[in-house]
């Protein structure tokens, strides 16, 4: 049998980081068993469905590169398929027309929270109101007692007790299905063998196993995995600043690393922390999933984003990085000079943002000196040193690092300096702050013309003794 397991997001926001956890989960463990990936829009709820959300939760997904081959359906393109599902357990007794009105519930409840109670749902209360004409919906007739048992892969039986399950609405009134009837007509028409999905569905799972089983369908196997907690071990949620995918996305952050991190989210592979894709693929089991919740640590991504972006080719973070630059009004190519500056700026950046923030000087037409960098190092005593060194580069015919390297020595011996002595006023002169690649880099970047022309105007920016 292939396996197939789905991602059914409900398009009421953007993919957030649990969602995407779940999504990534779903995805690898149908990759690894070569089986396949149904992407499914849960948009039964009307008021709080919206297209925007739908484009950004599908855009998301393609970044991160988890591709599905069936969908995406959408359960409001379905509701003849729910309605004939309803409709087969009217007709076998297993569900039943109730005409209580949604205002008649609601008195109900009232009353019941006045004496303290949970209103309790009462089966002769269908009746009220019923006739030819009159709307109703749809309820399931549930167990009044006994144990309904939950296989889950993960934490074996879990068994909830029938009598707190009240006969519950399968299709309302507007002939939409509830969340837990779509989900199990879908997923047993759509032949999902895997339902892997957060514990936050786990109280919704008796409810679905009544309905499979008075649908006579055969239950998936289902899988329901941990929360992710937030630093403070409490439930990740916007308090804990950016959940959504595309907010990650938006600070620099690569897919290859978001991949790579939130699989480690409650799945382990021993020691190992860096994993491409393929070798997620390979090895992902569900048996590697822990129980216990798995705690979401920026700095855990912030590293792995910064591997990832050392790691790739710099020719590919540079196509990343241009788009960026053009955001802030800097037109770049994509030439050795840009891949070159990648290449060095990426050695210590945690994310896109960290290089895309930090290249203006590269492409400055003229230096602007931050005003402390400049008052610390432009001072009079090295306005020679540069000069010397300004002469002895211009001289060079090969402006390489190993020309530049001998001038540099030079210059030292000769002045008897430390090197931290003239890299520092040279690292002012040439990118304006006091943070840089490599002097020597730096210099190679910028070439000659543009080196010695950036010495020039530190030199005549500095006062004389
Ligand atoms: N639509 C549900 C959600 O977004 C998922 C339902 C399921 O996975 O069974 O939380």
């Amino acid at each position: 049998m292939t396996v197939r397991t789905r991602f059914a997001p409900s398009p009421t926001g953007s993919l957030h980081i649990g969602g995407a956890r779940t999504a990534i989960f779903n995805w690898l463990f149908a990759r690894n068993a070569g089986g396949e990936f149904i992407l499914r829009i849960e948009d039964t709820d009307r008021t709080r469905s919206t297209e925007e959300s739908i484009e950004e939760i599908t855009d998301a997904m393609e970044w991160l590169g988890l591709d599905w081959d069936e969908g995406p359906f959408r359960q409001s393109d379905r509701l003849d398929i729910y309605q004939e599902h309803a409709n087969k357990l009217l007709e076998s007794g297993k569900a039943y027309k109730c005409y209580v009105t949604p205002e008649e519930l609601e008195e109900k409840r009232k009353e019941a929270q006045s004496k303290g109670e949970v209103l309790r749902y009462k089966r002769e209360w269908a009746k009220l109101n019923e006739g030819p004409d009159n709307p109703y919906a749809i309820r399931l007739q549930t167990p009044d007692e006994g144990a309904i048992e939950v296989q889950d892969l993960l934490r074996g039986i879990v068994t909830f007790d029938a009598g707190e399950v009240d006969d519950f609405v399968i299709l309302k009134r507007d002939g939409f299905p509830t969340y837990n009837f779509a989900v199990v007509v879908d997923d047993a028409t759509m032949n999902i063998t895997h339902v892997i999905r957060g514990d936050d569905h786990l109280i919704n799972t008796p409810r679905q196993v009544l309905i499979y089983n008075a649908l006579s369908y055969e239950i998936p196997k289902i899988a329901h995995v941990s929360m992710i907690l937030g630093a403070d071990n409490k439930r990740l949620s916007k308090r804990h600043g950016a959940t959504s995918v595309v907010a990650y996305k938006d600070r620099g952050y690569l897919p290859e690393a978001i991949i790579n991190f939130l699989s480690r989210l409650g799945w382990s592979y021993g020691d190992q922390e860096i994993f491409s894709k393929t070798e997620l693929v390979e090895k992902f089991t569900l048996k590697n999933v822990g129980k216990s919740a798995a705690v979401f640590n920026e700095e855990k991504l912030d590293w792995l984003n910064a591997w990832y972006i050392r790691n790739e080719p710099a020719q590919e973070i540079a196509k990343l990085v241009i788009p960026l630059l053009k955001e802030k009004g800097l037109e770049v190519e994509l030439d050795n000079k840009l891949i070159k500056i990648v290449q060095e700026l990426s050695q210590r950046a945690k994310t896109l943002l960290d290089i895309s923030n930090t290249i203006d000087y590269f492409y400055a037409d003229e230096i602007e000196y931050e005003e402390k960098a400049k008052s610390k190092f432009l001072k009079p005593e090295i306005k020679p040193v540069l000069q010397e060194l300004a002469d002895r580069l211009s001289s060079l015919a090969d402006f390489n690092m190993d020309e530049m390297h001998k001038v540099f020595d030079q210059v030292m011996e000769e002045r008897e300096l430390k090197l931290g002595k003239i890299a520092q006023p040279l690292r002012v002169a040439l990118t304006g702050g006091t943070v840089s690649p490599g002097i020597f880099e730096v210099m190679d970047i910028l070439g000659k013309d543009e080196v010695l022309k950036r010495l020039s105007k530190a030199i005549s920016t500095i006062p004389n003794n």
